[in-house]
């Protein structure tokens, strides 16, 4: 992998969440103040258009919570790479865990809190596994990706414990988290960029 699998990856996000913004703004809708799925069109957008730029396009120009944690994500996980011009498996987990890392920090969330890190942490553990275990890059990035998804499916019966939705309490339970969907999206988006980039 190289620059040009994260140049790809972040065009896969940008045509994820484009096709899913309606679905993203009705989960927001749901149990927070329905901005999600247009924020994070209105982001990746940016970043597309920014190719080669920083995530501090991704912080000013994601509106709510996501913005300053998927920025976060982002430059922590890039400062893992620096400079190097290609990146093995065990690197990507690296990143990974650096943009986990940052983002438990900064929403002081854990597993369980009904948010976009019940996707994520499944799938850094899944992919660090996997490739332990010695299973191909592609085939562990979509153990990963679908590790996100089973994440994401996990939050509907949780009651929220972090962000605009705890405010709901009981009333959060039954919905699913369009943190952790959006989270998802974005880990499909590396299999398929990673794929293609093979
Ligand atoms: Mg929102």
């Amino acid at each position: 992998m190289d620059a040009a699998t994260i140049t790809s990856w972040m065009r896969e996000i940008d045509v994820a969440v484009r096709a899913e913004r309606d679905h993203l703004v009705q989960l927001d809708a749901a149990i927070g103040d329905g901005d999600h799925g247009t924020n994070m069109v209105r982001g990746f957008e940016a970043v597309v258009q920014a190719l080669g730029a920083d995530a501090g396009t991704l912080v000013s120009t994601v509106g709510g919570a996501s913005g300053p944690l998927w920025g976060s994500a982002l430059r922590s996980g890039g400062r893992v790479l620096g400079e190097q011009m290609t990146f093995e498996g065990n690197q990507l987990v690296e990143v990974l865990s650096a943009a986990l890392a940052s983002v438990k920090d900064l929403g002081t969330a854990a597993v369980g809190d009904k948010t976009m890190v019940d996707a994520l942490e499944p799938a850094v553990d899944t992919l660090r596994s996997r490739l332990h275990d010695g299973v191909a890059l592609d085939q562990a990035l979509d153990a990963a990706a679908a590790a996100a998804e089973a994440g994401m499916r996990s939050t509907v019966p949780l009651q929220a414990r972090k962000g605009r939705a705890s405010y709901l309490g009981e009333r959060s339970v039954g919905h699913q988290d369009p943190g952790a969907t959006s989270t998802a999206l974005i880990l499909r988006a590396l299999q398929k960029a990673a794929t293609k980039g093979a």
